[in-house]
């Protein structure tokens, strides 16, 4: 059960202090406060942990401070939708709101590799309006022997080229906690010019130890990947993990899964699921169109299939485009295949245009 706390409540009132004591006294009930602090209004909600089934949603709704109450089922309690359950299906981050009905688009390089392809890169995507992207500082690889990413020495370098481009969200992945101090470390040296957006990606779905403690670092929203071998569903808990240890800014990514179903495509390409994790969750969605299809190939019309899986997850209704690009391909240090090219942004961004114009379409047909 949740109960919704009027915004901007003080921890410090009386109010505040009235409702702890009663819901002390609920026998066999765990309580956990989770805050969000939005662009306007802190937000506060309260979950009753244990078997709250005798628990008259009256009775709570009568409590000090608390404008609304949720009965949430078994799955996926802090980022399903539930019955009667108007939570909001969006967070704010550095000015951004990040939403079901919001869209962003984050281009960068798959692995950093040279302050240069940085540069080039987040200079493209101000050129073309562009405020957020994707830099691997941390990279999983299947081989020990292959590039790992240049970890914290290129952190300050992203950080600083991020600001003078004003980009202000960058999508990183992370495979062990000492990365997210890291990541901190170099954003208070560089004065914090930009925002991170942690990835967990495929790899580490189900990492749980990893789950919990990105989960308990409030700071940063995060991006967690679908798992490339386990159901949608086993997906959708691990995300509830980061949401259960205090962090619900979570954006899941739909990045194809494993399977030679799937061939040619390095992955079989899972963006059917857009509009159900939108019916189960209240999270933003993102396609990662690049992991999903894995090569340059293309239609005959010339359309490349990276372009034409985005818009089958933006027609669909996605939130986020997770997309790799590189100044220089053949040069990336990781993934320059799937690469797309610098002069290529103008019409990938055009193309998303018409799509995300004929779903807000499509959707207006339903009214
Ligand atoms: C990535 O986005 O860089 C990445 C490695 O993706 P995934 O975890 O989906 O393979
Ligand atoms: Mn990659």
């Amino acid at each position: 059960m949740i109960l919704i706390l009027s915004p901007n409540i003080d921890p410090e009132s009386d109010t505040y202090g009235q409702l702890m004591t009663q819901l002390s006294r609920l026998p066999n009930i765990k309580v956990r406060v989770h805050r969000v602090e939005g662009a306007e209004q802190s937000l506060t909600e309260v979950y009753l942990i244990g078997n709250t089934s005798a628990i008259a949603i009256e009775e709570m709704r009568a409590l000090p401070a608390v404008e609304r109450v949720v009965r949430v089922s078994e799955e996926y309690r802090v980022l399903g939708r539930h019955k009667e359950d108007d939570r909001p299906s969006h967070f704010e981050y550095r000015g951004l709101r990040f939403g079901q009905d919001t869209l962003h688009i984050f281009a960068g390089l798959c692995a950093v590799d040279s302050p240069a392809s940085v540069e080039r890169m987040m200079r493209a995507l101000s050129e073309n309006g562009q405020v957020c992207t994707r830099m691997g500082a941390y990279k999983p690889r299947t081989s020990p022997y292959s590039f790992q990413g240049h970890g914290k020495l290129c952190l300050p370098y992203v950080f600083e080229l991020a600001g003078k481009y004003g980009i202000k969200v960058v999508a990183m992945e992370v495979t062990h906690e000492s990365h997210i101090d890291e990541i901190e470390a170099a954003l208070d040296q560089t004065g914090r010019p930009t925002g991170v957006m942690l990835q967990i990606g495929t790899r580490n779905t189900q990492n749980f130890e990893l789950l919990k403690i990105v989960g308990r670092h409030r700071e940063f929203p995060v991006l967690l990947k679908r798992g490339f071998g386990i159901t949608l569903s086993e997906s959708l808990h691990a995300a509830e993990y980061l949401a259960s240890e205090g962090n619900s800014r979570v954006v899941f990514g739909l990045r194809g899964v494993k399977s030679n179903m799937g061939d040619p495509h390095r992955n079989f390409v899972d963006f059917a699921h857009v509009p159900v994790v939108r019916r189960l969750t209240r999270m933003p969605v993102c396609v990662d169109p690049s992991h999903a299809v894995g090569d340059r190939s293309g239609g005959p019309e010339g359309i490349l299939d990276v372009m034409h899986a985005t818009a089958q997850g933006v027609i669909a209704g996605a939130n986020m485009v997770l997309v790799d690009f590189h100044p220089e391909p053949h040069q990336a240090l990781v993934d320059g295949p799937q690469a797309l090219l610098l002069d290529e942004l103008p019409r990938f961004l055009d193309d998303i245009r018409i799509v995300r114009a004929a779903f807000e379409k499509r959707v207006a047909l339903q009214k």
